[in-house]
């Protein structure tokens, strides 16, 4: 394993670290699986934002015993509603969850607390502002169970005013190809290099749309009204997605997110895979026109009232787009709630950081899963 240090923090972090979002769904085993060999294969940084009960007691498994060899993140400002991810602000439910995180996992001390998804300018200036969320994050800091401060978003504008303010020792940041042409991004990383603040990159695979045949790539954009990519070359690799985000400038560890053994193994791949494998100048070309409006089925716009999967509703329409087939249909009709349940209540359209609109593509998604 590559170990890079995390900015001022001087932790020493895995260059491939891990992503847990894709392990919330499958079954724990698998998940406890997946991190027990990740550790063994030398990762030590996981970013671990989920609330659920039930997914932390796993994880809390996964690192029984290896508390010493890992370097754990918790997220000030995630929790749950109804079994489905929330974002919220209130502080006492906010305290509350971190207090949850350190009972589950059974340890003293969060390595580095996030404060989570903030990507508006007013929620930023909310979470600075005296009593705010920072000043919880301090507080959990001084009372030694949190040992840094971090901050992930989305967007530059709101990064760059975040690490501004030299309360953070940390930035989380989605660092991957489809990016690369967005106006601020290399002058986010040097800044983040001159303050010493770490930079860990998420997203890599762009939610895995990076990953499958171009084609499909743009079709959620095209849905959305928006100029297509333009693009004709072959689906990326883990190889170079993972090479892209580690060769920004400050860029520490990037944290794949894998759901199996042998998605981990390909982001693992990236260490023995020589300067032609890793080589992603050709496929950077073709991202030049991209601007947002993908869906990256990251979820972030949850919690649904209907109780909908939204990311996993927009993936299964991806694909259908290509070609509906039957087991499509099933695939979708199996979902617990599916684009027939939408509400059209538009509560997750200003949550989504990436400037989708959920809500229309479920209408897509409805017409095009109705049997015929
Ligand atoms: S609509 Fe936006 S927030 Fe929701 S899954 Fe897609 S990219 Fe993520
Ligand atoms: S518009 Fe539909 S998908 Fe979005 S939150 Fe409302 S019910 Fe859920």
């Amino acid at each position: 394993m590559e170990y890079r240090t995390l900015g001022r923090t001087g932790l020493e972090v895995s260059a491939i670290s891990l992503g847990t979002e894709y392990l919330l769904d499958v079954p724990p085993v698998q998940a406890v699986d997946v991190v027990r060999r990740a550790i063994e294969a030398g990762v030590n940084y996981f970013d671990l934002f989920y609330a659920q009960p039930a997914f932390r007691d796993t994880m809390a498994q996964a690192f029984e015993g290896l508390r010493d060899r890992v370097v754990l993140t918790a997220h000030l400002g995630a929790g749950e509603r109804d079994g489905q991810y929330e974002r919220i602000r209130d502080p006492e439910r906010c305290a509350a969850y971190i207090e949850d995180n350190l009972r589950r996992y059974r340890i003293d001390c969060i390595d580095v607390l996030f404060l989570h998804n903030c990507d508006e300018p007013d929620d930023c200036d909310a979470i600075f502002a005296p009593g705010g969320l920072a000043e919880m994050a301090e507080g959990f800091r001084s009372e030694g169970k949190a040992r840094f401060v971090g901050f992930s978003t989305h967007t530059i504008a709101t990064a760059r005013r975040a690490i501004a303010t030299d309360r953070v020792d940390v930035l989380m940041f989605p660092i991957n190809l489809t990016g690369h042409a967005t106006p601020g991004r290399r002058e986010l990383f040097e800044a983040c290099l001159d303050r010493g603040i770490g930079l860990v990159g998420m997203k890599p695979y762009a939610g895995g749309k990076l990953l499958q045949p171009q084609p499909e790539l743009s079709l959620t954009r095209v849905a959305t009204g928006g100029p297509s990519l333009e693009m004709d070359q072959q689906a990326v690799t883990p190889v170079q997605c993972l090479a892209y985000a580690l060769a920004q400038p400050g860029v520490s560890a990037v944290v794949p997110g894998c759901s199996d053994l042998s998605q981990l193994e390909d982001a693992l791949s990236w260490l023995s895979a020589d300067d032609a494998e890793r080589d992603f100048s050709a496929a950077l070309a073709g991202f030049g026109r991209f601007r947002s409006g993908e869906c990256v089925y990251c979820n972030h716009c949850l919690p649904c009232p209907a109780g909908i999967d939204i990311g996993a509703v927009m993936r299964l329409l991806d694909r259908a787009r290509v070609g509906v087939t039957a087991a499509l249909r099933d695939e979708h009709a199996a979902l617990p709630a599916n684009a027939f349940h939408c509400r059209q209540c538009g509560a997750c359209t200003p949550r989504c950081p990436f400037g989708v609109d959920p809500g229309e593509l479920m209408a897509q998604a409805a017409e095009l899963f109705a049997v015929p």
